[in-house]
Parts: structure tokens; sequence; C-alpha cells
């Protein structure tokens, strides 16, 4: 046995003590503690940037992700043990690739390099989807036969910038989205036929025009090329149809783990009016209408996400459900000024967390419970210390969920309800 991991291994005894007096929160910092072989780690750790963990067990990655939340939040009460993954691998339902032809003509399918535009090459990803990957690599494959271009990002010049594919895990429904820097795509119909031969899986074929010089990997147009253009997924017993541009839950098995939760916290006892902010393609309200709720209004910016929720509401059978193309802040606002107040809100903003018009309007309504689903502790930090400062609402519950094996992520169901006095 080296030195090395002679002092991997010793280091490793005293892991919990030191876990414990660990005070700046850096997964370095856990690495000179960790029982993780340095053969065990992914090829391409370093590089890509995307798994921050890599370095620490799974167990390990774990309490890291508790302390983490527990130094930010246990100010406001106590947080419960983390739930993690039983298999906490392949669990990317939606994989994204970019493309780079190097100076022999090879082309390269990948990620970017942490913090460049420096595609790293490759074939496949400990926590993406295994069908997703052999698509992508399929594609990059089939594109000199049919004299497709990759994109170069300093030119401006050439044709496929990314590969999308989304699969819904419980249904099989696979969609792949080719984004290309212009709309002439001429061999649209046999590359179409060529991909599908090799994975007759696929439900549908969308290509995404972006024109643009942007770090969006998504561009405003696109054209169906194959199917319907969305896919369906099923959770919590419910049916979702995602759309190439709606947000959706990237781990599905973990997302129900989630919205449990959130369902267990605003303890439905039927007849409440809900709202569901920040919605995306209408989940969490949906499922809270299954559970008994009698009316849900749900908010989202984004207008393919609404339209989908739309679509949901109906796949689902709920009439009692209307969904609002709207910043969520401004239909707080709003509605804070009606006569009929809601009993529940959920709010389940992006990483920027909440805002001021929204969390104000909030305190105005002064809805019974609310539900914060997190996907950034430091934003969820400050927003419930506002939300603290300027009311009467209490923080009763906080539940780490591990959404995100391997990287740094971590989200947060956090149960507030107004406290009595
Ligand atoms: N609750 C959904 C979506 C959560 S992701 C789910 O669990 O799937 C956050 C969502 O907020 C995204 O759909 C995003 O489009 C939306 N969003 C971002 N900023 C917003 C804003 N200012 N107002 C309303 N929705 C917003």
């Amino acid at each position: 046995m080296s030195n090395h991991y002679q002092k991997r291994r010793n280091a490793a005894h005293n892991s919990s003590k030191q876990l414990d007096n660990t005070n700046t929160l850096s997964p370095d910092n856990f690495q000179s503690i960790s029982n993780k072989a340095e053969k065990e780690y992914c090829p391409v750790y370093k590089k890509c940037g995307g798994c921050q963990l890599q370095n620490l067990t799974y167990d390990e990655q774990l309490k890291f992700k508790q302390r983490k939340v527990e130094k930010l939040l246990k100010k406001h009460c106590k947080i419960e043990p983390i739930i993690g993954m039983k298999n906490p691998y392949h669990y990317r339902n939606k994989v994204q690739a970019a493309f780079y032809t190097n100076k022999s003509g090879k082309i390269i399918s990948g990620v970017y390099q942490s913090g460049t535009h420096h595609v790293v090459g490759i074939d496949s990803c400990q926590i993406e989807d295994i069908i997703a990957d052999k698509i992508i690599v399929a594609v990059r494959k089939l594109l000199p036969s049919f004299k497709m271009t990759t994109y170069n990002e300093d030119t401006g010049k050439g044709f496929l910038r990314h590969i999308l594919v989304k699969r819904g895990f419980a249904t099989n429904q696979i969609m792949l989205v080719l984004v290309t820097g212009s709309p002439v795509f001429p061999s649209k119909n046999n590359f179409v036929k060529a991909i599908l031969k090799q994975f007759p899986d696929i439900t549908t074929i969308v290509q995404n025009i972006n024109p643009y010089r942007t770090n969006l990997v998504l561009g405003e147009n696109q054209k169906i090329l194959y199917g319907n253009g969305y896919i369906e997924d099923i959770l919590c017993g419910c049916k979702f149809r995602i759309s190439p541009k709606s947000f959706y839950q990237i781990n599905p098995v973990q997302t129900e783990v989630l919205y449990g939760k959130a369902i267990e916290f605003a303890n439905l006892r039927g007849n409440e009016t809900v709202l569901d902010t920040y919605c995306g393609i209408g989940t969490i309200g949906i499922i809270a209408a299954k559970h008994g709720a009698g009316k849900v209004i749900g908010a989202e910016l984004n207008g393919d996400a609404v339209r989908d929720a739309i679509v949901n509401a109906k796949a689902n059978n709920l009439k009692n459900i209307r969904f609002f193309k709207a910043d969520a802040g401004e239909f707080m606002q709003e509605v804070s000024s009606e006569s009929e107040k809601p009993d529940i809100v959920f709010m389940d903003p992006p990483r920027a967390g909440s805002d001021q018009k929204f969390l104000n309007s909030l305190i105005k309504m002064s809805p019974k419970t609310v539900v914060y689903v997190s996907c950034n502790p430091d934003t969820l930090t400050r927003d419930l210390d506002y939300l603290v400062q300027n009311s009467n609402y209490k923080v009763q519950k906080i539940q780490p969920v591990d959404m995100f094996p391997h990287t740094a992520h971590v989200e947060c169901v956090v149960l507030m309800s107004r406290s009595e006095e």
C-alpha cells in the first residue's frame, strides 16, 4: 500500500470525529478523510466539474450535505436527516451534450469543462440515463455520413450545437432534441429514419433552432420532426406531459420522495384553496388536487410549461385547477388583494430564490401553511430570514432530500406556519 493510501486509511479511522470538527465546508475539506479510493472516481471528474463530490463515498456525501444544510438553516429549526437514494447512479432523466470538431476533423461530444466552453469528450456518465447517453453517441457517429457539421462558438458557423434527450422513466417515452445553429436541415428525413432505426423507442424528435451567440442551450423556435413534440411521465400516480422547454425535475425517483414530503407537510384535509407558485408543468398542484385540495391555482413564467400544466390537469381529470402564465411575485400581489384567501401556498422557486414582492404578498395573504421547496439552501435561508423577521411565520420542519447525488447540490422542503402568539 502506498503512503498516500496509508494516510487515507489512517485518516478514515478518525473520520466521524473529524467530520464533526469540520469548520469550513468544501468537498476538498472532506477529501483528506474520505474512504473512497481514487480509482473509483469518474475518470473525468476534475475536468467536467459536474460531480463536485465524486471524491467522497455516497455516505460521506450525505453527511456533507446534511452539514451544509445544518450550517445554514439550523437557526430556524432542527434539520431532519437527509433522504438519500438507494441507487445513486444514472438518475438523470434529462441529458445534454455539446459538440466540437477537433483539428483533425474528429467529432467529440460531451460536457463543457467546468467554467469554460471546452468540450470534455464522454460517451457515458455515472449520473446520466444510460439510454440517453447511447443515443448521443449514435447521433455523433451518424453526423459525418449526413455531412452535418458541428457549431463553432468562436466563428458562429456550423450546424449542430447541442443534443438534449429527455426520457420518461415510468413510460419509456423518449424525446430527442437537436439544437441547430440554422433552420435549414437538408437531410432531416433520412437522418430521422437512421436514428429511429437504431433506437425505435424514441417517441419524438424535435429540431430546436438557436442562431444566437448565447450561453442558453435552447432557442425560441422549434420544429417537430417526428412524433408529437413532447413526452409523458408518471409521478405520484399522476401523468405529466413535458415539452422540450418546460422544466421537469431531473431525478424522478427522488422527486416522488420530495413531493411526498411537500404533500405530507401541507397536511391537506380536503377543500382547501391551494396556490402552486413557480409551478412548472403543474406537478405539485396536480398531486395536491389528487390528495383532496378543493381548489388549486398555479403560476409559472414559462409559457410552454403553463400550456403543459393545463393539459396535465385535464389528463388527470381535474376540474378544480387553473394555471396562469405570470411572474410569481406579481401573481401573489394580485391574489393577496383579493377577498378569497388561500389556505396553503406551495413555492418552488429557481436557484435565485424568491423576491420581496412575493414574500411581502405572502405575508399579506397570510395562508395557514407555507411549503417552500428549494434547490438552493443559500437563497432559502435568505428568504426564511426575511419571512421570520417580517411576520409571525415560524419554520416548523426542514427536510433535506438528495436529488443530485455526487454533485454539491441539495434540495430542501420546508414547512412554515404562523405562530399562535
Ligand atoms: N414546481 C415545479 C417547477 C420548479 S422549477 C416542479 O417541481 O417541477 C422553478 C420554476 O419556476 C421553473 O418552471 C421556472 O420556469 C419558474 N420560474 C422562474 N422564475 C419565475 C418567476 N419569476 N415567476 C414564476 N415562475 C418562475
